[in-house]
């Protein structure tokens, strides 16, 4: 049954919430922005049509809280609830909740959220699904004994991995089998305190990977459409810095394959909605490493080559619409860059939130910028250190190159410090530039002074 949304509430803050009321906008849907005190002069409050204020600063006591948001759904007549990213967007208990509200969830089922939020259960579900792994255990490591065993077979260096990981957290590699003990004892304590579950699994641990994901979606008349891969090698603590569409290593028939395989599993599975499936590439073979079952940051790059709005779509697939063009219809044009800038020191990533006195986004043929930042802003120092997303199109790689070189320059964040030099650095090395990289190029890049 299609049912049209007239309002929508959306579940989050700073530019995330700006890219969903920017697409219910264009949509014709009323939008209700939440806020935590620290938040109310916030650009995502300014600009939704209605506002509630759901509590506190700290997140636990505002974003987080789900009983405030779904109150807040309640009292502003919202029919949908969107999540953004972070925060509940992977929470399968919320979208449970918003459901049994008689809400939609923009976003999967809550069955597929719990699944794939239980790494090692997603690994076993992609296996069954015939989808390619990093080699490793088979489930959840029960002793530090079990764990050599699975390292001698894979060989060393192996990664320890929390079955309830993200953000790079509850991870330690073991270069050989003197430092196993360590690492998994560590692993489960870092799991114990960051995520309250001690689970670990054991993974080879590649040495020169890239990362590589594919955008899907799904509509609940089982029509699965990928929109190409990004490639988010340039990390720093397992976390991406940048991210390209397409990636300078695949060839089109690479991505056509990848491609295949991943439709026709998340077929099987009954997937709805927008999802991202990871996996690392080495010596042209694809392993699985997880699943996301949301929106992600770094969403418009795919964007910017499919020409397709990917909000818009989740919308569209959660009030019950069909796709309606298959595979043949996507099409990739051109080049996209996104640089993450973030309120950090360039040089040593300290925070540096404040009061911002200037901004100007940068603008011309083919960038895009979303942020929540505006000149007089203060960013508040409890939440995600992000303050713009700036990305370009080109109709080659090296045309985005030039092109995200230029806007970088012409971007004036004034007040605060922030990534925009290092951005610049990265994007004038030749061998960023060469597109030869893996993901542990950048880590090197910032450790030796940046090129210099
Ligand atoms: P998280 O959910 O904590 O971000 P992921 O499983 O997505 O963890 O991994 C994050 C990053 O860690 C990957 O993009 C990659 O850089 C690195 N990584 C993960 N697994 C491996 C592995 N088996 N070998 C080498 N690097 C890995």
């Amino acid at each position: 049954m299609v049912k049209r949304f007239q309002k929508i509430l959306i579940a989050n803050r700073g530019e995330i919430a700006l890219r969903v009321h920017r697409a219910c906008q264009e949509m014709g849907i009323r939008t209700v922005a939440v806020h935590s005190t620290a938040d109310a002069s916030a650009m995502h409050v300014r600009l939704a049509d209605e506002s509630v204020c759901i509590g506190p600063p700290a997140a636990r006591d505002s974003y987080l809280n789900m009983a405030a948001i779904l109150s807040a759904a309640h009292i502003t007549g919202a029919e949908a609830i969107h999540p953004g990213y972070g925060f509940l967007s992977e929470n399968a208990d919320f979208a449970e909740m918003v459901e049994a509200h008689g809400l939609a969830f923009i976003g999967p089922k809550p069955a597929h959220i719990r699944m794939m939020g239980d790494k090692i259960a997603a690994k076993d579900a992609m296996r069954r699904l015939g989808v390619p792994l990093v080699p490793g255990s088979l489930g959840a490591l029960n002793s530090v004994d079990e764990a050599r065993a699975v390292a001698a077979e894979v060989k060393y260096p192996v990664l320890i991995k929390a079955a309830a990981g993200g953000g790079g957290r509850g991870m330690k590699v073991a270069q050989n089998e003197g430092e196993l003990e360590e690492a998994y004892r560590l692993a489960r304590t870092e799991a114990k305190a960051a995520f309250g579950d001690d689970s670990v699994y054991l993974e080879k641990y590649l040495d020169r990977p890239r990362h590589i994901e594919l955008q899907v979606l799904a509509d609940s008349y089982g029509n699965v459409v990928h929109f190409g891969e990004r490639d988010c090698s340039l990390q720093r603590r397992h976390q991406k810095l940048v991210e390209e569409a397409g990636s300078p290593a695949l060839t089109a028939a690479d991505r056509n394959s990848l491609g295949a395989t991943v439709t026709s599993a998340l077929k099987e599975l009954g997937y709805r909605n927008a999802g991202t499936l990871e996996f690392l590439w080495q010596d042209g073979q694809f392993c699985f490493i997880e699943m996301n079952t949301r929106l992600q940051v770094e969403h418009p790059v795919t964007e910017m080559v499919c020409g397709v709005d990917l909000v818009r779509e989740q919308i569209r697939i959660a009030a019950g619409e069909e796709l309606g063009y298959d595979q043949s219809e996507v099409h990739f044009s051109g080049h996209a860059i996104e640089c993450r800038i973030t309120a950090e020191d360039p040089e040593t990533f300290t925070p540096s939130p404040g009061r911002v006195n200037t901004f100007h986004a940068p603008g011309g043929l083919g960038v895009r910028v979303d942020s929540a930042l505006y000149s007089g802003y203060s960013v508040p120092p409890h939440y995600d250190s992000l303050v713009a997303k700036l990305v370009v199109h080109g109709t080659d790689r090296a045309q985005a190159i030039a092109r995200m070189r230029r806007a970088l320059n012409e971007m004036v964040v004034d007040g605060i410090r922030t990534t925009i030099p290092l951005h610049q650095r990265i994007m004038a090395d030749p061998e960023f530039q060469s597109g030869d990289y893996t993901i542990h190029w950048l880590e090197r890049f910032v450790a030796r002074g940046h090129g210099e």
